[in-house]
């Protein structure tokens, strides 16, 4: 395993994320597979890796639990935990943290995170009164580094990471973000500010772990014994303001690979680097319909479907899973993918091409009740 030091202690550069631990009959929602998330935990253990990160949601409040009775048997000081408030779940932030303290059995956090900073609820972490608490705890010892994660615009995480010094901050940073949302913005605010930065969401949820076949044979040309997520780590490897990058393992598969690529120093070269970005290009276009939102489809439809509104729906869909179908509620339309009578009057005027009667069908078989 490789290391950062850190204020004098030694971090595992791969920390292990505990939102997506394995569950019972692999079916989402049910309880955690306490016997095949031990025999992650000890794998871990045993392979050097000494950062441990959940919250207090996660597994609808599982997982700290979990954490706690799982690293029981190692020596306190053999590992961090990390763990997060979350404000919108429970805004007593005094019964969640010694709730906290009592779900992962011990007497103090290593790391500790204010999270999913937003736009849209800064400003309540500002006016709740728990960073002043948080920083009580961190003066009597119960809590050792005090940081925030955040999902929030470049502007406003510039705004939060200045009014205070922050140990440390939680970012979602990979490759794919990097070039094509806004991740390189964030990192050079939390660089400016000169705050540390332990990644989540290093392969997107997974979806950097299988990339299209085209995207995929240009990698392994380069490297045959690379998995596609070894390559995204890789990548993570080069940015020198991140100390940890967590990864939401699953299985064992996936620990034996992560451990594999964490076992010495391997970050990209600078042609290996420009070689991922052509693929995530090639793999953007596979993902994503070319939709330029210019409606000469939608005129003829007969159910009135706001085809450019669901295309954008289906390019997240076909990004962040099937959870983003939920978006197709949200638009504006008067019809939806489950009302299109596959007419095909929408086709010809496309530009693009865009299969548009395919897709409607594809999304009325995946929402079909
Ligand atoms: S195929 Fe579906 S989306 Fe296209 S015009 Fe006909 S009803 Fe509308
Ligand atoms: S015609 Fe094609 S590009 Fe234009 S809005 Fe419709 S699907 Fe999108």
């Amino acid at each position: 395993m490789i290391y950062k030091r850190f204020d004098g202690i030694k971090l595992s550069r791969l920390g292990m994320g505990n939102m997506r631990l394995p569950v019972k009959d692999d079916i989402e929602g049910k309880p955690i597979d306490y016997d095949k998330a031990q025999e992650i935990i000890d794998y871990a253990m045993a392979h050097g890796v000494n950062y441990y990160d959940t919250a207090y949601v996660y597994h609808s409040g599982e997982s700290e639990a979990f954490l706690g009775a799982a690293l029981k048997k190692y020596p306190r000081e053999s590992y961090y935990i990390a763990t997060k408030f979350n404000l919108a779940a429970n805004p007593d932030y005094r019964a969640v943290f010694e709730e906290q303290l009592s779900r992962l059995q011990t007497n103090h956090i290593d790391f500790y995170l204010l999270h999913a900073i937003m736009d849209k609820n800064y400003q309540s972490y500002f006016d709740s009164g728990c960073i002043a608490y948080f920083e009580e705890q961190q003066r009597l010892g119960r809590i050792r580094y005090l940081g925030f994660s955040s999902h929030a615009s470049p502007n406003v995480l510039d705004r939060f990471a200045g009014i205070r010094n922050w140990d440390f901050a939680q970012l979602q940073i990979n490759y794919f973000d990097w070039i094509f949302d806004t991740s390189a913005k964030e990192y050079e605010v939390l660089r400016k500010h000169n705050i540390p930065i332990m990644v989540m969401e290093p392969v997107r949820g997974g979806r950097l772990a299988s990339l299209s076949p085209a995207a995929e044979e240009t990698l392994r040309a380069a490297h045959p014994d690379w998995s596609m997520a070894s390559w995204a780590f890789r990548w993570l490897m080069r940015l020198p303001q991140i100390l940890v990058i967590l990864s939401g393992m699953s299985n064992m598969e996936q620990i034996i690979d992560n451990i594999r690529t964490f076992e010495s120093e391997g970050a990209l070269n600078d042609g290996e680097a420009e070689k991922l970005v052509k693929a995530a290009e090639i793999f953007k276009k596979h993902i994503q319909v070319p939709c330029t939102s210019c409606r000469y489809c939608c005129d003829d439809c007969p159910a009135r479907i706001n085809i450019p509104a669901v295309l954008g729906v289906y390019n997240t869909y076909k990004l962040d899973g099937r959870f983003a179908l939920k978006g197709l509620k949200n638009i504006e339309s008067d019809g939806q993918p489950s009302d299109c009578i596959a007419c095909g009057a929408c086709c010809p005027h496309c530009p693009q091409n865009i299969d548009i009667t395919g897709i409607m069908t594809e999304l009325k078989e995946l929402t079909r009740e």
